[in-house]
């Protein structure tokens, strides 16, 4: 290993800097992917070591209390199609016209969940969407790279860790031409967990599934429902709250062992803009929205307020006191809770839903607050 094995986040920097490519990335036996090293082509250069960024910290003059805006996008076709508030699409629109590249997750029909490039909106409009799940980097920061040295204007989003990884690899180089977005995130799941959850519901479905959106919002945002579309144009809807991947993946129980000990979960943030959802709004003229999806954005430095400046024609927006966001929104400043069940979770043998069951529980109360709806749920509190 290049860095201790229980700090290491999988971000590909090393894999992407090894100049004699000895350097691959492999799962590891509970779904998770580290890099592993040919030692006989390995000449001991030192350069995976040196662009670690768990090894190494990285540096920015990001601000400790960024600016806190609670946005949505205007087309409510764009924002039902997205995870949250559609900030990713108001970005990458701004990022297109300006003949640049995006460089974000898709999933593709094997539901293998991968970063790519897009030059076109056809292609940024696949990588909509939140997939509860790591995201494999490949060779993107090398992509990343070429595209910044032909003076084109990148946009590269991803979870913290992958953008601590790419500018580590950029060896801390600042580009003007970079925009960086981290979101706020829980944490990466198992594609282990995942890929045995797919199974055994192409087996009880008994046909191959096409493709899964993890947040479907036509029956609820605050619900978290997971669409399944299977190939013989078959749809389903499962709730959260009933759903054993989804549960274990909110329960915080299937995560890569880093993600318990996120270097990255802090202010000030690792990108020029984070992003993630408003969960608890104050503001009354936004509250009735909530249910199409809002979109927390923090912007973490002077490049952000500018792009800001203009993007925000393509969203309704209002800036609130960061404790609104951060009060709520745990990740933001501080890494997920290791459970006592993840120790077990990925280990033991036996279904999706009977390691869910046995591992992470739902709460009674979880259901009664399923079934009332983020508003009441609201009320109620506020009454408390
Ligand atoms: C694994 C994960 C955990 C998250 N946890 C939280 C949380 O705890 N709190 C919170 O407020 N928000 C969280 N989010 C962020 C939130 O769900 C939305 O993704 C975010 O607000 C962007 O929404 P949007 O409507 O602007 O983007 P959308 O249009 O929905 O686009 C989503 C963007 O995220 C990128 N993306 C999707 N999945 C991944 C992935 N697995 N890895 C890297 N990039 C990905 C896509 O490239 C795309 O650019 C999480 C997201 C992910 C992917």
């Amino acid at each position: 290993m290049i860095c201790n094995k229980e700090k290491c986040t999988g971000c590909s920097a090393c894999y992407n800097i090894c100049p004699k490519k000895c350097i691959s990335m492999e799962y590891d036996d509970e779904g998770f992917i580290y890099p592993l090293i040919d030692k006989n082509k390995c000449v001991n250069c030192g350069m995976c070591r040196k662009v670690c960024p768990i090894i190494n910290d990285i540096k920015n003059d990001n601000r400790i209390e960024p600016k806190t805006i609670c946005a949505y996008h205007i087309d409510d076709k764009i924002l039902e199609d997205s995870s949250s508030g559609g900030v990713f699409t108001a970005l990458a629109d701004y990022v297109i016209r300006q003949k640049g590249i995006v460089i974000g997750a898709m999933m593709n029909e094997n539901l293998e969940l991968f970063h790519t490039k897009a030059e076109k909106r056809e292609e940024y409009e696949k990588m909509r969407g939140s997939k509860y799940l790591q995201s494999e980097i490949r060779d993107n920061y090398i992509e990343a790279k070429k595209y910044l040295e032909q003076n084109k204007l990148v946009l590269f989003i991803g979870c913290p860790c992958q953008i601590a990884g790419l500018y580590g690899f950029l060896e801390n180089k600042y580009y003007e031409n970079l925009i960086t977005v981290d979101l706020i995130c829980h944490g990466a799941a198992s594609k282990r967990f995942f890929d045995k959850y797919i199974e055994e519901k192409e087996k009880k479905y008994k046909n191959k599934i096409k493709s899964i959106s993890f947040r479907d919002k036509k029956r609820g945002y605050s619900k978290y429902i997971t669409k399944i579309t299977f190939e013989n144009g078959k749809e389903i809807y499962i709730n959260a709250i009933k759903d054993s991947y989804m549960t274990s993946y909110m329960k915080y129980s299937i995560y890569r062992e880093s993600c318990y000990q996120c270097k990255f979960a802090k202010l000030p943030r690792i990108a020029d803009f984070t992003i993630g959802d408003f969960r608890e709004i104050k503001d009354k003229s936004i509250i009735d929205r909530y249910e199409k999806g809002i979109s927390v954005i923090l912007l973490n430095n002077k490049k952000s307020d500018i792009i800001f400046n203009c993007i925000k024609k393509d969203l309704a927006c209002i800036e609130r006191p960061l404790e609104e966001a951060t009060s709520t929104n745990r990740n933001i400043t501080k890494p997920s809770i290791r459970p006592d069940g993840r120790s077990y979770i990925l280990k033991e043998e036996g279904t999706t839903k009977e390691l869910q069951r046995k591992y992470c529980k739902r709460l009674f109360k979880e259901y009664i607050a399923n079934m009332l709806g983020y508003k009441i749920m609201l009320k109620l509190r506020k009454k408390d």
